[in-house]
């Protein structure tokens, strides 16, 4: 069945969702991230089963209990759980920065100063360069578990490229996000008000019929906080929700004005203070739901960037301690980390920053769903979008158990299997 998902304010999208109704059962373990116990925040069934009707999870139970369905696919008593929710990935670009990662490797820092060759290449791009990239990660990204991808502009840094770059991600994704503040553009390099100005006036306006968030990179050689506050505002305004590159290259306002303007999230994390992980955790809204609360404003971790610049990783433990919500997704761009694997981040969570391999699973499909403020992805339960990951493994703790390896067997994505691309 194809319909189309239309944004009030954005273009119509196809999506396909399947028809009839699907049973995947002879599942040996199924994380469902609908808690039913204490302490056991992955909702694990062993023996169990689920029934798709429609694109979405119609039922999760007992395989005796199994209702008859259309179709079935055995899921050989193997691990299934929620497809990966990568809330945080950069894939609007030209050209690729291989190089500049062979020149870290042998010794030189980075600075973030590399993204702006990243324009050059993309406004030089054609509209179909631009997708064709797109949608090569999209695939990659699918053929490695991701369901639901964020995906941000940046690397055009002009009114119509920043447009045109969101246009083109829209057709991948409802979760689009603005980032006409990665960094000031070289023209732009001697007033920095200028160019704010223009990201809140002419960009924003061409920009925001194709975004569901803007994004601002506050660092030191990015934005300061005053510029970070003002770009974010003027989304908010518009209605845009908000989310922030914050404390990802040293300390820094970035995360306490992200709980300040009440962001969906605070991406990087790498170096916090005590009163920003306070600040996090004062943002916990606690509920009766089985998940005890969480969160507003979730730490988004991306390990890979941290991997791809030989620099110390965040403190994933010091967070979850205090209480605060922790997502894990890949940041991919051709600069800081470009991988699309979210296993690889999970694998990354558990041995260099301090994960339970329960937390960094939960933490690439629930969190990321929290992050983008979603409750029909990142989760197995009645309702849910049935996005889903067949292992090629009994047990969830393979994927940081087994690094680098190939384990994902099968995902359904609306409850459609995909093909292989
Ligand atoms: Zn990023």
């Amino acid at each position: 069945m194809t319909g189309f998902a239309v944004r009030p304010d954005g273009p119509a999208r196809p999506t396909v969702r399947s028809s009839g109704s699907l049973l995947v059962d002879n599942i040996g373990e199924l994380l469902t991230n609908a808690p039913g116990a204490e302490g056991d925040p992955l909702g694990l069934r062993r023996d169990a089963a689920l029934l798709i009707e429609d694109g979405e999870v119609a039922w999760v139970g007992p395989a005796r209990d199994a209702p008859p369905a259309d179709r079935r696919i055995d899921a050989g008593g193997a691990a299934v759980l929620p497809g990966f929710v990568d809330s945080h990935a950069h894939l609007v670009f030209a050209g690729d920065r291989a190089a500049e990662f062979a020149a870290r490797m042998a010794g030189e820092p980075y600075t973030g100063g590399g993204i702006r060759t990243t324009v050059g290449a993309t406004r030089a791009a054609s509209d179909g360069e631009l997708r064709a990239t797109v949608a090569r990660l999209r695939g990659e990204a699918m053929r490695q578990g991701t369901t639901t991808i964020e995906i941000k502009s940046g690397y055009g840094l002009t009114v119509a490229d920043e447009a045109r770059s969101l246009r083109i991600a829209a057709e991948f994704t409802d979760d689009t996000t603005f980032l006409g503040a990665h960094v000031v553009p070289p023209e732009y390099a001697d007033r920095p008000d200028d160019y704010v100005g223009m990201v809140c006036g002419p960009m924003l306006a061409a920009a925001a019929p194709y975004a569901r968030w803007i994004d601002v990179f506050c660092e030191r050689g990015a934005f300061d906080v005053d510029h970070a506050r003002a770009i974010l505002a003027c989304g908010q305004a518009v209605g845009l929700g908000v989310r922030v590159h914050a404390n990802q290259l040293g300390p820094g306002p970035g995360v306490r004005l992200g709980v300040e303007l009440g962001a969906a999230s605070v991406d990087h994390c790498t170096h916090l203070s005590d009163a920003d992980v306070d600040a996090l955790a004062a943002t916990r809204v606690d509920c009766m739901c089985a998940e005890g609360g969480h969160t507003a404003t979730v730490a988004t971790l991306l390990p890979g960037a941290e991997f791809s610049t030989r620099s110390p990783y965040p403190d994933a433990r010091r967070l979850l301690d205090a209480g605060v919500t922790v997502a894990l997704a890949t940041d991919c761009n051709p600069g800081s980390s470009y991988t699309s694997s979210m296993p690889f981040c999970i694998a990354l969570a558990v041995r260099e920053m301090r994960m339970t391999p329960a937390e960094a699973v939960w933490a690439a499909t629930a969190g990321g769903a929290a992050a983008l403020r979603r409750t029909d992805v990142g989760r197995l339960a009645r309702g849910a979008r049935a996005d889903l990951i067949i292992l090629d493994a009994p047990s969830h703790l393979h994927l940081a158990y087994r690094p680098g390896v190939p384990l994902i067997r099968q995902v359904l994505h609306n409850g459609v299997p995909q093909c292989p691309q």
